[in-house]
């Protein structure tokens, strides 16, 4: 069965490249689709001053005259977009993601010498740098590539974006939720962090918080236990923080396993420890 090079599926779509590096690396790409639309406050008469307070929203977004609540029901000024404004958010969300994103995580291959995870030869060879093969155990670069497109148009996630007004003293809530029909929607900010969008993106990569798991984020996702309880969890991207590492590799898997039509061996990483250390490793 020939490996393919490019899959659509609905929740991300990927490219396989078809020669190895120097490294012995082949590229693996997801691509995200995502539609970005700009939400306009409706205008007329302010009917709602603007609130860091709590209040109980049944979790939705409203957008009224000049204001919009966050999950938490807290109340924000927020402007009409400028089309230049809007160009640079977009610009600043494709390239803060894939900052976060690209080739932090690497998958390595199935062991060739275990007989119930071992890649057929033909593939396994045609993974590979020719000249490498032997030398260098081969592996693959785990890349992401937003692509914006327009919401009439095939996507992956549908992103509402909000111009908060600056100077107020409190954070909208960003967040990402899965339609009925998989779609995956939701709502940032102009005032989102290169952190916040690496995180709402996680959730785009089929990720949830760092502890999920945790009871206690049963009723509530969005509780700050989810968002780990150990420092080392609260470092990760699905917590509070930036790490990317070979956990977050979901979507990369799904997508060398389709491409190859193989389930088994394959393990993703990432860079700390040191690549030599895991090729090492991985070799023995
Ligand atoms: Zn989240």
């Amino acid at each position: 069965m020939p490996i393919t090079l490019n899959l659509h599926t609905p929740d991300f779509d990927s490219e396989l490249g078809n020669s190895a590096d120097s490294d012995n690396a082949t590229p693996l790409t997801v691509v995200l689709k995502v539609a970005l639309i700009p939400e306009n406050p409706h205008g007329g008469e302010p009917s709602r001053p603007p609130s860091c307070t709590d209040r109980p929203t049944n979790n939705r977004i409203s957008i009224g005259t000049d204001w919009a609540n966050d999950l938490h029901g807290r109340v924000f000024r927020i402007n009409q977009w400028g089309s230049s404004a809007f160009q640079h958010f977009r610009t600043r969300f494709k390239r803060e993601v894939e900052q976060a994103w690209n080739k932090r995580i690497f998958i390595l291959f199935p062991d060739q010498t275990n007989r119930n995870q071992a890649l057929n030869p033909t593939d396994y060879r045609s993974l590979q740098n020719l000249s490498l093969i032997g030398r260098k155990p081969p592996f693959l670069r785990c890349r992401l590539r937003i692509d914006l497109v327009p919401h009439t148009t095939r996507h992956h996630a549908l992103m509402h974006v909000l111009n908060v007004a600056s100077g107020q003293s409190c954070q909208f809530q960003a967040f990402v939720g899965r339609r009925a029909g998989g779609v995956d929607e939701g709502f940032l900010t102009n005032q989102c962090s290169a952190r916040t969008l690496a995180h709402e993106t996680g959730h785009l990569l089929g990720l949830d918080h760092v502890n999920a798991d945790d009871p206690r984020c049963r009723n509530n996702r969005h509780a700050s236990i989810c968002y780990g309880e150990t420092e080392r969890e609260r470092r990760d991207v699905m917590g509070t923080g930036t790490v990317v590492h070979g956990g977050h590799a979901r979507r990369w898997l799904e997508a060398i396993r389709q491409h190859t039509r193989h389930q088994p061996g394959w393990q993703a990483t990432h860079i700390d420890p040191p690549m030599d250390e895991l090729l090492r490793r991985a070799t023995q």
